[in-house]
C-alpha cells in the first residue's frame, strides 16, 4: 500500500507553482550491459526507482525522456559521430531500464528522433517547454544519466526555460567519474543547485 502524503498534488497552496521531477535517459542502452552504459548504473536503480514512487505520491509530475534516434543517426560511430549504437527507436536498447517504468499519468518524452540533432536535451524539439508551463510547472528537478552529457543539457535548457532547476546529486552517473564535479560545479555557477533528492522533495 502506498502512503500518501497530505501535501498532495505536488502544488503549493499559496503560489499554484507545480514541480516536476525529470528522469533523463534511463536507458537499457545506458544502464550497465547496455551498448553505451554510464557507471555504476546498477546502484542507480532501486533508489531511483523508490524516489520516483514518492515524488509521484507527493504529486509531482514525473516527466521520462527517452533517446530514441533512428539507425542513420549521425551521433553513431558508423555514420561519423562520437558514439556507439544505441537507443535505436522501437528498439530493446531504447526501452526504460526495469524496474524502472513510466506510470499512467507520467509525460514520457523521446528526443534526438532527427538524423541531424544530438538530442542531448529533453528540451530539444520535444515540446517539453509547453507541456511543463501547460502544468504550470515552475521548479524542477533533473535526474538519471548521463550527468555530463544529457543530465546537463537538460538541466541547462530548463534554466533557459525560466524554471527553478535542481540537480539530485544521489541519482546521476555520469558516463566518466572524472566528470562529476566539474559539470556540478558549472551548473552550480549558472544557478543549478546540486540537491539531494529527499531534501528537494
Ligand atoms: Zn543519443
Amino acid at each position: 500500500m502506498r502512503a500518501r502524503r497530505a501535501r498532495g498534488r505536488g502544488v503549493d497552496g499559496a503560489t499554484g507553482m507545480s514541480r516536476a521531477l525529470i528522469v533523463v535517459d534511463v536507458q537499457r542502452d545506458f544502464c550497465e550491459g547496455g551498448t553505451l552504459a554510464a557507471s555504476d548504473t546498477r546502484s542507480l536503480l532501486a533508489p531511483l526507482q523508490s524516489f520516483i514512487a514518492e515524488a509521484r505520491d507527493a504529486g509531482v509530475k514525473i516527466v521520462f525522456t527517452q533517446d530514441w534516434h533512428p539507425a542513420n543517426h549521425s551521433s553513431f560511430a558508423r555514420n561519423g559521430g562520437p558514439w556507439p549504437v544505441h537507443c535505436v527507436a522501437g528498439t530493446r536498447g531504447a526501452e526504460l531500464m526495469p524496474p524502472i517504468e513510466a506510470g499512467a499519468g507520467d509525460l514520457e518524452i523521446r528526443k534526438g528522433q532527427e538524423v541531424d540533432a544530438a538530442g542531448y536535451s529533453g528540451f530539444e524539439n520535444t515540446g517539453l517547454r509547453a507541456q511543463l508551463q501547460e502544468l504550470n510547472v515552475e521548479a524542477v528537478a533533473v535526474c538519471g544519466v548521463a550527468t555530463e552529457y544529457c543530465v546537463r543539457a537538460t538541466a541547462l535548457d530548463a534554466k533557459q526555460a525560466g524554471l527553478q532547476v535542481a540537480v539530485l546529486t544521489d541519482l546521476i552517473r555520469p558516463v566518466s567519474a572524472a566528470a562529476t564535479v566539474p559539470t556540478l560545479l558549472e551548473l552550480a555557477g549558472l544557478g543549478i543547485a546540486p540537491a539531494v533528492s529527499q531534501s528537494w522533495l
